[in-house]
């Protein structure tokens, strides 16, 4: 059984007198590999300092990215020094957390918008998969989502005009056709769970899945292409907003705060999102699952909220371990080690 978080700030001054102990403490239980996202003031070591901590050890990966609080910060510099540190390091599998946060404000709302799309582009130039963080900003988040994933003006406009005469360009096909085939399939996968665990996880499946969503831009040479555009993280919208980002392709990723008992909104949410297009994540040193909560957090903690959502999904823990991890490798593209103690 192993289990990934698909997202931690282990690199934060919160880890720098236990960092070791945590990292050991999460592969004993089980969490075969971590991604770390990279946050803070692009123009200070902050991003830089992520990453090595990425380097430093086995099946610790990293992303980097802006996130909506300092976007105000971002500029050609600030973008320069992220786009050198993704071409240094093969840790680097994931642009983000980038998005909109209007709880905080941190930054102003049309600097954040900007910013947002201006990564969304640059993630889809590297051939990154981009992770995204959306509070309070459900509307304006799907709605850049749509019109940069450009998917199909249909789900903009009410569903008539289908009719095309506008020719759509190579690329838009591709496209379109992938997310179509996709929807199509997560329709059909809903909670058939057989279908779902039919392939194995732990191993990489590259067959097939070579092409990104967006054929049109051309990756450089240290793409690592994903067939989903990302993953919406630490997820905390309506039902409706999990729908939208699925038929867009994204993953839905659930922190540590759906094993809360007030977080009756958020289980709604999870009951629409299904098993292969679901990651677990502990977005720590913040959202403490239960029974840990008021602690700090930590990538072994993972486990707990794993063990809530297969419960709450009536399904074994190892099924949704297995799941999970193997839709984190598809979307990631990262390279794991781990010796498989279980014969299939
Ligand atoms: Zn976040
Ligand atoms: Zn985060």
């Amino acid at each position: 059984m192993y289990l990934i978080d698909s997202h931690c700030h282990i690199d934060g001054s919160q880890f720098d007198e236990d960092r070791d102990e945590v990292v050991r403490r999460a592969k004993e239980a089980g969490v075969a590999a971590m991604l770390n996202v990279g946050t803070g003031d692009p123009h200070s070591d902050d991003f830089r300092r992520a990453v090595s901590v990425a380097e430093r050890y086995d099946n610790v990966f990293a992303s980097v990215g802006v996130h909506p609080h300092d976007a105000k910060l971002y500029d050609d510099r600030a973008e320069e020094h992220l786009i050198d540190l993704v071409k240094k390091s093969e840790k680097v599998v994931a642009w983000g957390e980038i998005g909109l946060d209007y709880y905080y404000d941190h930054s102003p709302r049309d600097v954040q918008q900007e910013v947002f799309r201006r990564q969304i582009r640059i993630a889809k130039r590297l051939g990154l998969p981009i992770i995204i963080h959306s509070r309070d900003a459900d509307d304006d988040t799907v709605k850049i989502l749509t019109e940069e994933y450009a998917v199909e003006p249909a789900l903009q406009k009410p569903a008539r005009s289908k009719g095309t005469s506008d020719r759509p360009t190579d690329s838009e096909v591709t496209g379109n056709e992938n997310l179509k085939a996709d929807s199509r399939k997560l329709k059909a996968d809903s909670w058939n769970l057989e279908n779902s665990f039919q392939q194995s996880a732990i191993s990489r499946q590259p067959e097939g899945e070579s092409q990104s969503f967006n054929t049109g831009h051309q990756p450089s040479a240290i793409s690592h292409q994903s067939k989903s555009p990302g993953v919406m993280h630490c997820f905390g919208g309506t039902p409706e907003m999990a729908g939208q980002c699925l038929e867009l392709g994204f993953y839905i990723s659930f922190a540590g705060n759906v094993t809360f008992k007030k977080a009756e909104e958020l289980r709604d949410a999870a009951r629409v999102v299904p098993l292969d297009r679901l990651l677990v994540e502990t977005d720590c040193p913040y959202l403490t699952p239960v029974p840990f909560r008021g602690k700090r957090n930590e990538p072994a903690y993972v486990v707990h909220t794993a063990r809530f959502l297969a419960e709450f999904y009536g399904i074994e823990f190892e099924k949704l371990a297995e799941q999970t991890t193997k839709n984190f490798l598809d979307l990631f593209r990262a390279n794991i080690a781990i010796e498989d103690t279980e014969s299939s």
